[in-house]
This record gives structure tokens, sequence and C-alpha cells, in this order.
């Protein structure tokens, strides 16, 4: 059984202890990150840096608090992502969601360069051959992986196994393109789009959001470029008069985001990563998509562990307690208190990336939990 330690977003009392920051610190003191990583070692925090309207990402406040905790171990931390834009644009993007050098206290990097192919090549497990590692990520002996919860279009919970398997590997190597990169997950759900013209309300948005140029219309008629395709999703998520549909094999799918995260932790020595989960501002898309829903469930606060599984389910196990937000997208679906809202918001069966990660080894879903 592993600990997994956790800060209530409920504040109590009118003190800085009682307040989300307060207690961020109190977390890092109480882990002992001194155990984890050593004086002038560089640390990569591991987060994701949002999108142009997707503004719902990990605060400044807090990255800052985990760069200050590392610090004081002597470590050299610095905040990372892998490039999902352009590079450059990608930073301004970060930027204009407020992480940079000034507010986190620390350099904000392109772990796969500006151009997003500066990455290692590494061997598959199972089903993935091979994929392709963001390089700094392959080479820093030691990570925090900072994940802000929410849902997905794919994986219908997206935490700390989704951050570095998706986060960690590049959207492309400089020779095989995307096919061995983080698309070599997608791909796996083998899916084949389909366009209903009689239900296409002729609303692009589809063509508009696809981030392969994938989708044309040419005389009002849909053309799928099969080759281009990498089988994101995002298409059909919007999609509002379902006229198109990518059936994909899921169990596959969660497989390979637990493959790819255990790939991307094998390039680490045992006892060199942490996680901190973020159950904040839980909305019910990727921090990738062009917007930031109102969230589906009050922020239930921070947790903290060296395993990965442990705390994943430490984070479902209090989504699912919690009640859906009026208002929101689950008020919407007529999601009831008791209901498996992560299943319900995106019918996708999560849970099999975590029964996956447990049976690579990563890690297991029995744990302890530490209120602090
Ligand atoms: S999003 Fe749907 S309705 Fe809109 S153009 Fe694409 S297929 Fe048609
Ligand atoms: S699944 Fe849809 S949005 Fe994604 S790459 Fe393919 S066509 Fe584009």
């Amino acid at each position: 059984m592993s600990q997994v330690f956790f800060a209530s977003a409920r504040a109590k009392k009118w003190k800085y202890d009682d307040s989300m920051p307060g207690k961020l610190e109190r977390l890092l003191k109480e882990f002992n990150l001194s155990k984890y990583c050593g004086p002038q070692e560089w640390v990569a925090i591991k987060t994701h840096l949002g999108s142009e309207g997707a503004h719902r990402i990990i605060r400044p406040v807090f990255l800052r608090k985990v760069v200050e905790a590392l610090r004081t171990c002597g470590a050299k931390p610095f905040v990372t992502d892998t490039v999902r834009i352009k590079g450059l644009d990608y930073l301004d993007v970060a930027n204009q969601n407020g992480l940079n050098h000034l507010s986190v206290g620390a350099p904000v990097i392109l772990a796969d360069g500006l151009y997003g192919n500066d990455n290692i090549m590494v061997k598959g497990i199972d089903i993935l051959n091979e994929i392709a590692i963001a390089s700094v990520i392959y080479d820093v002996p030691a990570m925090v992986v900072c994940s802000h919860i929410k849902g997905h279009i794919q994986s219908g919970y997206a935490g700390a196994i989704k951050n570095i398997a998706m986060g960690g590997v590049s959207s492309r190597h400089r020779e095989c393109g995307w096919k061995c990169g983080r698309g070599a997950m997608h791909t796996l759900g083998e899916g084949m789009l389909s366009w209903d013209k009689e239900k296409c309300e002729l609303c692009y948005q589809c063509m508009e959001i696809c981030p392969l140029d994938a989708i044309k219309f040419v005389d009002d008629q849909l053309e799928w470029d099969t080759n281009k395709c990498w089988r994101c999703g995002r298409c059909e998520r919007v999609c509002q008069s379902k006229g198109l549909s990518l059936p994909g094999n899921e169990q596959r799918f969660m497989r390979s985001l637990a493959e790819a995260a255990k790939l991307v932790l094998d390039t680490f020595k045992p006892q060199k990563v942490i996680y901190l989960n973020f159950l904040t501002e839980i909305q019910p898309e990727c921090d990738c998509m062009p917007v930031a829903d109102v969230p589906v469930i009050q922020d239930q606060g921070i947790l903290m562990s060296d395993d990965i599984v442990s705390i994943e389910q430490a984070s479902v196990d209090l989504l699912l307690k919690a009640p859906p937000l009026p208002q929101s997208f689950a008020d919407e679906k007529q999601i009831v208190p008791g209901d498996d809202i992560l299943f319900k918001l995106s019918e996708r069966d999560y849970h099999l990336q975590f029964e996956a990660a447990e049976s690579l080894g990563l890690g297991t879903r029995s744990y302890e939990l530490i209120e602090i």
C-alpha cells in the first residue's frame, strides 16, 4: 500500500496556513523532497502550459511553491512541457496563461525543443513499437509531475498517467513524423472516421479544430485524409449534430497510455519522480482544447505521492464522491450525485489506464490517504 498525502481545498480558518498555497507549502515540507533530489540536481517540473482559450491550468502561484521547495533542497528546477502547437507559439501561450520565468521563479522551457522534434526514440513494450521521448525528459535525473486533473476526449480522466504519456512524448519525430510520437497512442484506437451528410450542418467546426488539417470540405462534401489523421477525436467531440463518429479500441488506447508512461518513467532511476495532482478547476476537456468550460466538480484539493497509480486512484475516488456542479456540462447531461461523473461525461472506461499501469508495475491502486 502506498501513501498519498492530501490537502483539502476547503479553507476553514482565516489563516495563510489554511489557504491552498499555504497547504501546498506544508505538503511539500511533509513529503521531504530531499529524499528524491540532490543538491545541484536539475529537476523537471512537468506540467501542461495550456492553450489559447484554455486558461484553467495549474496556476503559477502553485508551480512557484514547487520551485521554491526544490530550491530549498539545493536542486535546480525548471518548468517544462512538450510542444503541442508550434514551439514559439506555445511559449507565447504559456506566457499569456501567466507561466513564465518571473511568475514561477524558474525557466519555462520546451522539453523537445522549439521544433518539437528533439527527442530520443525508445523501443516499446507490448503494443507500442517505438516512441519518441522528449530529450529533456529523457536526460533529466529527477521530475515532479504536476498534473491538472480534468476530463479528456479519449482517456475520460486526464491525470498524471496521461500527463507523462502524451506529454512526455513528442508530437513528432524528425524522420517518422507523428507516427512514433504521441500520435502512436491515438492511432491505437484504429478508428475510421465516418460522416453522416444528413446530420451535418456544415458548421465546419470539425475542420477548424483539426490540428493536422486532415478534414476539408469540397462542394459541401467532407473529405478526410486518413493518412494525415492521427485519430485524436477532436472533430467527433466538437460535432454537435452527431454527424461524425470515430469508433476506437479503448482497451488498446488506455494500455498505450500506460505503456508510454512506463517508457518515460523507465528513463529515471527509482525514487526520482514524484507526483502532485491538482484537483482544481476540474473541467470536462483537456487543457489542449481551445476553450475551458466551467468546472463540473468543485475544487477538491491537492494530492501528492511517489506512486503514480495510487495518486490516480485516490484522485478519482475523491472526484466520484463529489456532486456535479450546477450550470455545468455535468448538469446539462443530467448527471446526479452518485453517478460516475467521469464516465458519464466521456463514456470512456478511464479505469483501464490505472489497471494497465498497475499491471506494468508502475504502482498500486491500494493506498493510504493522509490528510494534512
Ligand atoms: S462539425 Fe459536424 S456538423 Fe459541423 S461541419 Fe463537421 S460534421 Fe458537419
Ligand atoms: S481525429 Fe479528427 S481532428 Fe483529429 S486528426 Fe483526425 S480528422 Fe483531425
